[in-house]
């Protein structure tokens, strides 16, 4: 099996990937011990995702690995596409999801469903062999919801409605199978893995 190197400190996400791409041997950076902070400050998804994955091999001997990031976020309509890019500093930098999904709850008080719309989006950045640098995006439609419900997932799964489930489950409420099936991630990895099957060969990577 080919190793690959996931350029995140987030192990929700190491575990969706790793369920939705089973076919590699993901390295996370917890195991090669990289602890670095990895800055993010494109404008962006696309910017981020290239800027993750270039800072850490810039910090690491050269290899010929494979080395993938994703940035991904929350985009409300009706707040102009916010928190974006800034999803995962929206409200602070802590990881205390029960507030930050508050706030965002706060923020659409009295909004009706119909103007809730929002979508998770996902860029991946893969660094090839040849150090040619492609990027593949995924995106997941809903609506936020009203409450807070489920306990799985992760960040802002328990406030999003995916348009697959009519509004009767959020991504918190999904097994992660069926999470991985619909998501913004899993769409994303699944475009990177097409390209692998349409083109690996020619990079070397099959
Ligand atoms: P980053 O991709 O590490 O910059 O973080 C993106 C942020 O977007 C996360 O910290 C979450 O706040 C949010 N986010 C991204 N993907 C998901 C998801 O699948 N579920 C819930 N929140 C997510």
């Amino acid at each position: 099996m080919r190793e690959a190197l996931l350029c995140t400190h987030n192990h929700h996400k190491v575990e969706e990937i790793r369920q939705i791409l089973p076919m590699f041997q993901w390295k996370t950076l917890k195991d090669i011990g990289f602890s670095m902070e990895i800055p993010e400050e494109g404008s962006t998804f696309e910017e981020n995702a290239i800027q993750k994955v270039l800072f850490v091999l810039q910090h690491l001997p050269p290899s010929h690995l494979l080395a993938v990031s994703d940035d991904s976020g929350l985009e409300v309509d009706i707040l102009d596409k916010r928190p974006g890019v800034h999803s995962a500093r929206y409200l602070g930098n802590d990881r205390n999801y029960e507030k930050k999904c508050h706030g965002l709850l706060s923020e659409l008080a009295g909004i009706p469903l119909e103007k809730r719309t929002a979508r998770f989006v996902c860029v991946v950045a893969v660094h090839l062999p040849s150090h040619e640098v492609l990027t593949f995006r995924g995106t997941c439609e809903g609506y936020i919801g009203f409450e807070r419900r489920g306990d799985g997932g992760f960040g802002f799964d328990p406030i999003f409605l995916p348009q697959e489930y009519h509004g009767q489950k959020t991504l918190a409420e999904l097994s992660p199978e069926e999470k991985n099936a619909i998501s913004h991630r899993g769409r994303a990895f699944r475009s990177f893995y097409h390209w692998i099957q349409e083109e690996g060969k020619a990079h070397g990577l099959l």
